[in-house]
């Protein structure tokens, strides 16, 4: 399988070259040049635990890795979840399920792709005999999520930069108490966007970058991607035959990442044709599928951070198939958006995904409700899949992180306390952090005391 540049201008790689260079040359993102076509091994996946379903629709993508090699990689990737399911699918009533994607070591989807991601850079990276630094800013949860994909990994160093005293105490803890050695958590004084500053200043620094072999873990890997194409086939599986005639997904969203890759399970032929986006009051997705238009706005800080975002990074990927490939259309899609902040889609219909979105007060009421009714308690990111749900076919709405994430909201909502075993866990272990200025010469001199080379 090769993989090609959304815009067109870069070489075609393989699976490894593709994971390993992250972001194409030209500014573009990977695809697989093809899909295969899954409808006809559906019925001999029937029943596989979570690893080897992951594997058999993996090595269908990576098809430069030794089968017993990339086997290997998967299974280790699911071993830190909490639950031999892996990702428990939970009947709520009538055809209405949650597919329960919290089980990872910091508690949210994202460990899905980032425990796989952080196996395959192992294994690569010893293949090349080469030695990375990741370097990363984060605003609380992403940075968690990479940190545990890397953790103890050989060859790896990650440097991960952190708005001081602006993330909640659990979110620094998941970052600064992992007690690995590989692990270098920078607590930078001043705002997400300073430390970002940072980071970009060092990336720029053509001989610094290159002398420690700088590497971004950003969120539009395509192996993140094709990681959590699994989880939707998984939950097809596990509904029963006579309900799986009309399914709908409904993913909460930000970065349109989670929601493209089930629309691409279904485009490999699960058999599933609907996709609901749901976002929160940071609602540009929203917009987009129901008006076509694709406008920038201010992010809005909201109670599920997670989905805070404006320009979703992977939705780059979606423009490519809506073109049909054709990367010459993507660029004056990009490059028009870019001058402009907006642009106008006339060509959704049919594509199969709708949206809805939900402000702070609907989220709080929500899991009140949910709680009321089905006794289970949600995270206000799975709060805003719960919007206008209608009774028809089987629904299947994605929880995308753990309540116990959110013990205040959780507290003051139902007067809960949501626990983990693991966040407990976190509170006895010590934090380990470098607190600095937003300096870029600091951070450097940093990397070049504690970097690997
Ligand atoms: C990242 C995240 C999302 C959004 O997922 P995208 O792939 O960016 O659309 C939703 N919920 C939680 C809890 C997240 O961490």
């Amino acid at each position: 399988m090769k993989y090609a540049s959304t815009r067109g201008q870069s070489p075609e790689l393989s699976f490894s070259q593709a994971v390993s260079e992250g972001l194409a040359p030209d500014g573009g993102l990977f695809v697989p040049e093809s899909l295969p076509d899954i409808s006809q091994r559906l019925a001999s996946w029937e029943g596989l635990d979570y690893p080897s379903l992951s594997f058999e629709f993996l090595k269908l993508f990576a098809d430069d890795i030794p089968e017993r090699d990339l086997r290997k990689i998967v299974f280790d990737s699911y071993k830190r979840f909490d639950t031999p399911e892996v990702a428990p699918l939970r009947k709520l009533g009538g055809g209405l399920y949650i597919l329960e994607l919290f089980h990872g070591p910091t508690l949210a989807f994202k460990d899905f792709a980032l425990q796989l991601l952080g196996n395959l850079y192992e294994y690569l990276l010893k293949d090349s005999g080469r030695k990375i630094n990741v370097l990363g800013a984060t605003s609380g949860d992403t940075g968690s999520a990479a940190i545990n994909g890397l953790l103890g990994k050989r060859n790896v160093n990650i440097f991960m930069l952190y708005p001081y005293g602006r993330i909640s105490a659990l979110q620094e803890r998941q970052m600064t108490c992992t007690g690995a050695g590989n692990v270098f958590p920078i607590a930078v004084d001043g705002t997400f966007d300073d430390a970002q500053a940072v980071v970009k200043e060092l990336f720029a620094d053509v001989n610094f970058k290159s002398k420690w072999n700088l590497s971004a873990v950003n969120s539009i890997n395509i192996a993140r991607v094709l990681a959590q194409c699994v989880y939707y086939i998984y939950a097809f599986l596990k509904i029963p035959e006579s309900e799986r005639e009309d399914i709908e997904f409904v993913v909460p969203t930000g970065n349109f990442g989670n929601v493209l890759a089930g629309w691409l399970a279904g485009k490999c032929g699960l058999g599933v044709k609907k996709f609901r986006v749901a976002t929160n009051r940071n609602d540009i997705l929203c917009r987009l599928f129901n008006s076509g238009l694709y406008e920038v706005s201010q992010v809005r800080p909201s109670c599920a951070p997670s989905m805070d975002i404006q320009v979703a990074s992977n939705f780059e990927r979606f423009i490519w198939y809506l073109e049909n490939g054709n990367a010459q259309k993507v660029r004056s899609i990009m490059a028009e958006f870019k001058a402009k902040g907006r642009y106008f889609f006339d060509n959704f219909n049919a594509c199969g995904f709708s949206a809805t979105s939900m402000d702070d007060s609907e989220i709080v009421e929500t899991i009140s409700e949910v709680w009321g009714k089905y006794k289970v308690v949600i995270d206000p990111h799975t709060a805003c899949a719960f919007k206008n749900l209608d009774t028809s076919g089987t629904k299947i709405l994605l929880s995308t992180a753990h309540p116990a994430k959110f013990p205040e909201l959780i507290r003051k909502t139902l007067n809960i306390d949501a626990k983990s075993p693991i966040l407990e866990s976190l509170a006895e272990r010590e934090i380990v952090r470098k607190r600095m200025g937003a300096d870029a010469s600091a951070v450097r001199s940093y990397i070049e005391e504690n970097g690997i080379r």
